[in-house]
């Protein structure tokens, strides 16, 4: 059912528990819900949510929030290796991961607990545990806000790269992800040499096979990670940056524990997280805005924080890894 809202407040649907208002609030459930909505407002002004748990907002939201809750999950078609399953984009991402290893299917069993929406899940092109939602996705359904019309993109035509793709920025607020077509395999991947699944996995004698890997990297999260629901965070909020072989040689020297991961010949991937922890800045607070005490790639919401002040607290941070490391951290959270 279409729910409708003036002047709604935004902070139970978005994990940061920042208190924002949308000036007006439409949820859907199906496609037909959402044309009938798109007929009523301004869609060069629009904003897409879905669970929130990647959105910052740092003013009152004087566009259209469209929430999405087009739900539904089956298989559409089948061969000896593989299985092609269609899912409405407001189905809970976790619970998709539950119902994949439940059948027995591999692809992103390793992305279990990342919270948010299916819909969103090629947006950032979610990945985890040596795993990325890209290498299992067929094909995205969507609806152009402008022009109310059904477009599908193949994995190509969404552009995926690390944290990345074409909805996050060219077509950002351009489609409604109404759809996505997974496409499993009956053949289990495996994928345990990332973090401590392997060890983990050991120690508890368990075999290697989805449920194992994905019940472990549960446990696994639920150590490291904080739960959003007990303190109010979007899990990393910068990404790990690259940057030249030479460059990060050259900060070797300097700081011999440094942790990167060569990408190419030319480039390596640094740990973000690292970078920050290095510095001191674990548990560093300001106000009720903090650097997580355990984690310092996630930054924390202790209790009444304003969007605003928990972005000039991460500019801050961009700050001081640049004074420390001349690197460039990019912020991995959409600031709204
Ligand atoms: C504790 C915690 C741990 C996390 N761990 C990980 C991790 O391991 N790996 C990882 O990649 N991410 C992680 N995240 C980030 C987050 O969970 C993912 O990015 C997730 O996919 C966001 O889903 P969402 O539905 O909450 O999106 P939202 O926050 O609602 O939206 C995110 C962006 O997608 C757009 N969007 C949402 N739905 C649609 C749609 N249907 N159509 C078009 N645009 C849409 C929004 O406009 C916005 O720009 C973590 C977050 C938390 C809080």
């Amino acid at each position: 059912m279409c729910i409708i809202k003036n002047n709604y407040s935004l902070k139970k649907h978005n994990t940061f528990g920042v208190d924002t208002c949308a000036k007006f609030y439409a949820k859907f459930s199906s496609n037909k819900e959402l044309l009938t909505i798109l007929k009523k407002i301004n869609t060069d002004k629009v904003t897409i949510l879905g669970g929130g748990s990647n959105i910052l907002f740092t003013k009152s939201i004087y566009n259209t929030v469209l929430h999405n809750n087009i739900n539904g999950i089956s298989i559409i078609k089948e061969n000896k290796s593989h299985v092609w399953v269609e899912v409405g984009s407001g189905e809970n991402w976790h619970d998709f991961v539950l119902w994949s290893v439940k059948h027995n299917f591999s692809g992103i069993e390793n992305l279990a607990l990342i919270p948010g929406s299916v819909g969103a899940s090629p947006i950032q092109n979610i990945g985890a545990y040596g795993m990325e939602v890209k290498d299992s996705i067929e094909k995205v359904c969507t609806i152009e806000l402008e022009s109310g019309e059904t477009k599908n993109f193949n994995n190509k035509q969404c552009k995926f790269k690390y944290r990345e793709s074409i909805f996050k920025n060219e077509y950002k607020n351009k489609y409604v992800i109404t759809k996505v077509i997974f496409k499993l395999s009956k053949t289990h991947l495996n994928i345990t040499s990332y973090g401590d699944v392997e060890n983990e996995l050991k120690n508890l004698k368990l075999s290697i096979n989805p449920k194992n890997i994905s019940d472990t990297i549960i446990k696994i999260r639920n150590k490291k990670l904080p739960n959003p629901k007990k303190l109010a965070n979007c899990g990393s909020f910068f990404k790990n940056p690259t940057i030249k072989l030479q460059d990060f040689k050259n900060l070797k020297i300097k700081y011999p524990k440094i942790i990167g991961y060569k990408i190419d010949e030319k480039k390596v991937k640094v740990a973000a997280g690292w970078l920050i922890d290095n510095l001191g800045l674990k548990g560093y607070q300001i106000g009720d805005v903090g650097v997580h005490k355990f984690q310092a790639l996630v930054l924390v919401n202790y209790g009444q924080a304003k969007g605003k002040e928990i972005l000039d607290f991460a500019n801050l941070i961009k700050e001081k890894i640049k004074a420390a490391y001349n690197i460039s951290l990019e912020i991995e959270v959409t600031i709204l």
